[in-house]
């Protein structure tokens, strides 16, 4: 009897550390916490709402806009994807940072970003893929054994638009086991960067879920898509064209016309084409 007794307790005390093992486990998991989080998320509409009419508005015709102070001419907002590759004789406007190419204006948001993980996790995280030139992506798609890399000139790296990052010991899906992998994908946002290719939108983006790879669209572009759940495709389809948009301090115009209504006063114009034969207008007031 007394053999017996003791037997149920080793039994039990067994399988509360079995149990507590497994708990252990499962809480120590944040990647599957972050799906869990990603899958649930409540997304909003996009903060965007018509904007009173500006009557001290003046027209512009583009060419002369893009001459004007304030005024910064790029090609940030440009869809890339299977069906909308790169211009015939692009070329990506590249500056180096630290060792990687990437477009001018990602440079101090990239930096900013960094610094922003750095300080809430302890983690540095690093570049591990940035511009790729064509013959790049050519012997990527080559080496590609699934044919999940884009085909040639329908990677946002060759538009130098693209950063693949990385926390040491934790690329790849691996990236969100790592904190910092987490809180990239949570904060990127903020920094005017996107998740291109999100989870739950592989339909859409034609593309696996890639936490690592961000996507620069710039303020206030990103934060409306990320807080919406929209992807760039989803976004520029969004944009209904020759409307302005007011989010914020922001307006946003998608037009095709060569002249435009601008408002009286704006900090800083920006202008890029879509990729979709539209132009975006991002006034900052
Ligand atoms: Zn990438």
């Amino acid at each position: 009897m007394k053999i017996k007794k003791k037997y149920r307790i080793l039994c039990l005390i067994l399988a509360v550390a079995v149990l507590g093992v497994g708990i252990g486990y499962v809480l120590s998991r944040g990647d599957w916490w972050f799906y869990l989080e990603q899958t649930f998320r409540i997304y909003s509409e996009p903060d965007l709402k018509i904007p009173l009419r500006d009557e001290t508005s003046r027209e512009w015709t583009l060419a002369e806009l893009m001459q004007a102070e304030g005024v910064t001419v790029s090609k940030l907002l440009m869809l890339v994807n299977s069906s909308h590759p790169l211009p015939v004789g692009y070329e990506a406007e590249l500056e180096e940072y630290g060792g990687a190419l990437m477009h001018p204006l990602m440079i101090a948001p990239y930096i900013a970003l960094k610094d922003a993980v750095y300080q809430r996790t302890g983690v540095k995280i690093y570049v591990s893929s940035d511009y790729r030139t064509r013959e790049e992506q050519e012997s990527i798609l080559a080496e590609s054994e699934d044919g999940v890399a884009a085909q040639i000139g329908c990677s946002e790296h060759e538009a130098g638009m693209a950063l693949d990052v990385y926390a040491p010991y934790h690329a790849g899906m691996e990236f969100l086991k790592s904190e910092a992998g987490r809180e990239v994908n949570r904060i990127c946002c903020e920094y005017g960067y996107v998740i291109r290719y999100p989870h739950g939108k592989e339909d859409v983006t034609g593309i696996a879920y890639e936490p690592w790879h961000l996507r620069y669209v710039g303020a206030p572009h990103a934060k409306i898509m990320a807080d919406s759940g929209l992807t760039l495709e989803e976004y520029i389809e969004y944009l209904t064209p020759e409307t302005w948009y007011e989010s914020g301090e922001y307006l946003i115009l998608r037009t095709e016309k060569n002249t435009v209504s601008m408002p009286a006063e704006w900090e800083t114009c920006s202008i890029s084409p879509d990729n979709t034969g539209y132009t975006i207008i991002t006034v900052k007031r």
